[in-house]
């Protein structure tokens, strides 16, 4: 049986076309029985002995075959020495590919300790780029081999592991063609280990179905059978395996010997990450669908909720220590049970999150932020800059890793909800930044985790109307002073003495605002109607979304805390029903306080 997993294996490499496998197979055949006839670049490498040993633990001992057998596979497709004159174009390839794989090859032992550490297996890039193994089939038998290794007792995982390891091979070789897409390595890696830790989450969090350990029929079982799996197949109670949080990283200095070891197996630093020329989230994002946002469903039926970043969890700060060692936030955090929990009700659609208008959720969010700021961002700032993950940067947040949504799938970079991962007490985010010494990218960014909150369009609307009502005087001095500034100032249009306020709403463009809105932080006395403001944020599920409250006139912040209604404006709009002048779009005010319509 030893001899017949082995030709089944091969069996598959000749109907696969994987002529790859079959050249390792013969030479490591062939290094046990002529070791001679391998040639000289091969038997001077000096990994040879790490090369076959690696082989050799991943395919089992040649010695356990039987002698015909051995003798049968080193001549396997042909005798070498046939194989060398008739085809000496390919043997010499073939060869190239092998020596190739033996340099690299001294990789393996670090790539399963990382793998060991960080709780799931490798990915094929790893197994490509860093351990040099080209042939589909080498590939997933060491993926299983080190997959036995870190998920000890759950061999019933194997098969959807496998499942993922073909998706990550199909989609590998697909974005390596020449003529494909270029591929984000870091967002691929996020991708597909995400995948693989996710199930492995998944089994932690399940039962363990009661059955025999599923097998890949073609290989042999690497690991001894295990006293946990032996006891399920008699069917007595298994043992829960304590939860292994995993960790993506272990850079810390205090660990130099480990360093080398999971550094080389991360992605290439120098990797300039590929601008998509026409952003088809639907298409690009199709293998990320888990990690779509959840629905929002509002618990009553009613007016619409607005959705929007209300304060911080962590106010904006810049990466610290992450460029070194991990940097660790802490983030105290209680009263929780304003945050929806999610429902999923069918697997593979996205959750669902009841929410009204106390409901609060928390994102974590990066954008760029020039080195040469002296502060890190303040809110509004904060508010109006777009979501940019910084280069090679990886969070995990109560020991689970995240994954920020990339420009490639979606677009633009979005933010992170971790609404679903906080707990009552302490919370702790961990940032990592892979970089080579002098690459300072992740400086020139900022990290915060924000509050989301809801409200309805009538209480924003109220609090408006009195809160944030800016009386009528006020905005008089305030034109008075900036005519009497002996600065000219752009945003404003002022002429000679005096000033142009447009009254007609920024949307409609067609009538006078009912309630002229602005923004606390506007240089502009012009303003647009809060109805239609409001009337006009985009919509997902029921709530507004999260990100689309900028003033339509000058693009700033403009979320629901910050909108003002000018009193000013108000009484404008008045005397101009009044004296019955509808069309009256703009009126022009003077230096000494007065004002009348413009004429058009
Ligand atoms: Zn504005």
């Amino acid at each position: 049986s030893r001899d017949s997993s082995r030709l089944s294996v091969l069996t598959e490499a000749v109907e696969r076309q994987d002529w790859d496998y079959l050249t390792m197979h013969q030479y490591y055949c062939l290094f046990t029985v002529d070791s001679q006839s391998l040639s000289q670049n091969i038997l001077h490498h000096p990994n040879l002995n790490g090369a076959f040993e690696l082989m050799r633990y991943v395919l089992e001992p040649n010695e356990r075959l039987s002698q015909e057998v051995l003798y049968l596979f080193a001549n396997f497709p042909f005798p070498i020495t046939r194989i060398a004159m008739n085809w000496p174009r390919i043997h010499h390839q073939q060869e190239q590919k092998f020596v190739q794989f033996m340099g690299l090859s001294v990789n393996f032992q670090s790539l399963m300790t990382a793998c060991m550490r960080r709780k799931y297996p490798p990915l094929v890039r790893e197994l490509y780029h860093g351990v040099g193994i080209t042939s589909l089939i080498f590939q997933r038998i060491v993926f299983t081999a080190i997959l036995r290794c870190v998920w000890k007792s759950s061999q019933h995982l194997e098969k959807e592991a496998l499942t993922i390891l073909h998706k990550n091979i199909e989609h590998f070789y697909r974005m390596n063609h020449p003529i494909s897409l270029p591929s984000n390595l870091e967002d691929d890696d996020q991708h597909w280990s995400g995948l693989l830790c996710d199930l492995w989450r998944r089994s932690l969090s399940q039962p363990h179905p009661n059955n025999i350990p599923t097998h890949v029929s073609d290989l042999h079982a690497l690991q001894p059978q295990t006293a946990q799996a032996a006891a399920r197949r008699r069917g007595q109670p298994r043992i829960h395996d304590p939860a292994q949080p995993h960790r993506l990283l272990q850079i810390q200095p205090t660990q130099p010997n480990l360093q080398g070891a999971t550094r080389s197996f991360f992605p290439d630093r120098t990797y300039v990450q590929p601008q998509q020329r026409d952003p088809n989230p639907t298409q690009f994002g199709l293998h990320q669908a888990n990690l779509r946002s959840p629905v929002l469903k509002a618990q009553s039926a009613g007016p619409p909720l607005y959705q929007f970043v209300t304060g911080f969890a962590k106010h904006p700060a810049r990466f610290k220590d992450a460029g070194r060692k991990i940097e660790t936030w802490s983030l105290p955090l209680k009263n929780l049970n304003t945050i929806p929990k999610d429902i999923i009700r069918n697997v593979g659609e996205p959750a669902t999150r009841t929410v009204n208008k106390n409901s609060n959720m928390l994102r974590l969010r990066c954008v760029k932020w020039p080195s040469s700021e002296p502060e890190p961002p303040d809110e509004h700032a904060w508010a109006i800059a777009d979501t940019y993950w910084a280069p090679n940067t990886y969070f995990t947040f109560n020991d689970t890793l995240l994954h920020p949504r990339k420009k490639l799938y979606y677009g633009k970079d979005l933010p992170i909800d971790i609404s679903a991962l906080v707990k009552e007490g302490d919370n702790t985010l961990e940032i990592a930044v892979l970089r080579e010494a002098d690459d300072k990218r992740y400086l020139e960014y900022a990290l915060a985790i924000e509050v989301i909150g809801f409200q309805s369009h009538d209480i924003i609307k109220q609090h408006c109307l009195t809160v944030n009502h800016i009386p009528a005087t006020q905005t008089l001095d305030e034109i008075k002073s900036k005519l009497s500034a002996t600065s000219l100032d752009d945003e404003i249009s002022i002429v000679a003495n005096n000033l142009t306020i447009n009254l007609f709403d920024a949307f409609s463009a067609s009538r006078i605002c009912d309630i002229p809105a602005r923004t606390k932080t506007c240089r502009h006395f012009d303003c647009f109607d809060l109805d239609t403001f409001l009337q006009t944020r985009p919509k997902k599920g029921d709530a507004s979304i999260v990100d689309h409250w900028r003033c339509p006139i000058c693009r700033e912040d403009a979320r629901p805390q910050h909108l003002i209604v000018d009193g000013f404006l108000e009484e404008v709009r008045r005397k101009i029903d009044e004296d019955g002048l509808f069309q009256t779009r703009a009126i022009i005010f003077n230096q000494d306080g007065s004002w009348k319509p413009r004429i058009e």
